[in-house]
């Protein structure tokens, strides 16, 4: 597929972003029935007459999913609607047995808001369309074609079990002005949505389980114009990696398609994780085709204003607010705050901090060792699997002189590879430093035994000299010495 080079699509074209994300709420039961919605069951063990849509069965609106909802939309600012309805959305899928999805169409429970993303030190307000309630629909497993897709596939199954899990779906306004930097803002706000939610703790946001999934709107128009053109949806994007890469994607292509005279399609996109591309799906549907009418199985929803007033008691410090916060009391530098920021690190940094590290330490860490990893199995920092309680254990172990930052590193390895706590490690693998000074005054020693020359260096002033000593201490101790105690001992003996 031809795509245009970044630089050269952004130099004739303008992106404008439209974001929906995809929220399962971690309510015990499901929206319209008591069945679990403990994720990792086995398939069709969580299901009921309502959420397999028998005839006759009635679906009764779970109250905790509402108040996470109205949460979610005073989070966002959002004006919180005195009364609501569910709509049907009518459409055919196998994995959708009533054949309709209970949603919310016209008269969503949480509408007109905004929310701010930091990017580099400068802040984008991001207009929130609404947020609405919905039930989720089941899964469809497709065996045996080469894509996990329909298409090719030999036969289909389909697991119930999510059918009907709380969803909130939030939606924004078009997300215009980022230029360049919008694969970056669709990113920072994923991400800033995602520690939104979890700070409201209303969704496991776990994107690799879905409970979090992106669709990601993308339109080009020429430069200085201002009509929207015509938008591509990217589906359930799941990681947020791959919203950046997707939205930088469909620029490029989008804006070869433009160059060369050609339309763009409204249609849904897939994402492929490994190619790095987005290939069609079905043509978008206008709400028109979905023959929305209101549910008449449930009543409306009209929650209190004093209700309302009192969840916004509830309400975590906003992600920017936030941000502006630690970053007065960590001392980090405007450099040091982005990186952290654009690593994807600043939770996982209080984390560490609230777990007794300094805060320098963990953003060492974090940035570095855990980075890397992340970097080279190419997936989000948290991925990797070390938790913030173990890299402050680590760096305390680094502080009372167990071990050093050198190998504070193969306790990072052995800690990620599963070899158990930062002190498990590095008993197993007998890192800790040698504080018996009879083996260091031996191996001392032997180090001014073998180095006659060296010695003689040192004792007509070149103090300097005594590093090749102290190296080779160090490779007999296989590292696991103090060097500053070493070279004490070194130009004790000499001298
Ligand atoms: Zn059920």
């Amino acid at each position: 597929m031809t795509v245009l080079p970044y630089a050269e699509a952004l130099a004739a074209y303008d992106p404008v972003l439209g974001l929906e994300v995809h929220v399962e709420l971690n309510t015990v039961s499901k929206m319209f029935c008591g069945c679990s919605t403990a994720f990792g069951a086995e398939p069709n063990t969580q299901v009921c007459a309502v959420c397999l849509g028998l005839p006759g069965s009635l679906p009764v609106v779970n109250a905790k999913a509402v108040e996470s909802a109205i949460r979610i939309g005073l989070a966002l600012n959002c004006t919180i609607a005195e009364w609501c309805r569910f709509s049907r959305k009518n459409y055919f899928y196998p994995d959708m047995p009533k054949n309709y999805q209970i949603s919310q169409y016209d008269e969503p429970i949480a509408y007109d808001g905004w929310t701010e993303v930091v990017l580099d030190g400068q802040v984008f307000r991001i207009g929130i369309e609404r947020a609405h309630m919905e039930e989720d629909t089941g899964k469809s497993l497709h065996v045996g074609g080469a894509t996990g897709r329909i298409h090719g596939a030999e036969y289909s199954l389909l697991d119930y079990n999510r059918s009907g899990v709380p969803l909130i779906e939030i939606v924004t306004k078009p997300i215009e002005g980022t230029g360049a930097q919008a694969p970056e803002v669709a990113r920072a706000y994923v991400t800033m949505l995602r520690d939104l939610l979890r700070a409201l703790d209303v969704s496991d946001v776990r994107m690799e389980q879905g409970s979090l999934r992106c669709d990601a709107n993308v339109s080009l128009r020429p430069v200085g114009t201002l009509a929207l053109g015509t938008r591509t949806e990217t589906k359930n994007v799941n990681s947020l990696r791959s919203v950046e890469r997707a939205v930088r994607y469909e620029i490029t292509r989008q804006a070869a398609v433009l160059a060369g005279g050609g339309r763009i399609t409204q249609e849904t996109r897939h994402w492929h994780e490994d190619s790095g591309v987005t290939t069609p799906g079905r043509s978008k549907e206008t709400s028109e085709d979905y023959r929305y009418f209101p549910e008449p199985d449930l009543v409306p929803v009209a929650p209190s204003r004093e209700w309302v007033e009192e969840l916004r008691g509830t309400l975590p410090e906003p992600p920017a607010a936030k941000l502006r916060r630690v970053t007065a009391e960590w001392g980090f530098s405007e450099l040091e705050m982005r990186d952290a920021v654009s690593a994807g690190a600043v939770n996982a940094i209080e984390a560490t901090v609230a777990a007794g590290a300094s805060p320098q330490s963990a953003r060492k860490w974090w940035l570095t060792e855990v980075a890397r990893r992340a970097n080279e199995a190419g997936v989000d920092l948290e991925e990797v699997k070390i938790s913030p309680q173990q890299v402050a254990e680590i760096q305390a172990l680094v502080e009372n002189g167990t071990i050093n930052d050198k190998l504070a590193r193969q306790v990072f390895e052995g800690v990620i590879a599963g070899e158990g706590s930062p002190s498990e490690v590095v008993n197993a693998r007998q890192l800790a430093i040698v504080s018996d000074e009879g083996a260091l005054a031996a191996a001392v020693d032997q180090a001014i035994n073998a180095n006659p020359d060296i010695v003689d260096k040192i004792k007509s002033g070149k103090v300097q000299a005594a590093g090749a000593l102290i190296g080779s201490v160090m490779k007999q101790m296989r590292g696991q010495a103090d060097a500053t105690r070493v070279r004490e001992m070194i130009l004790e003996k000499i001298g």
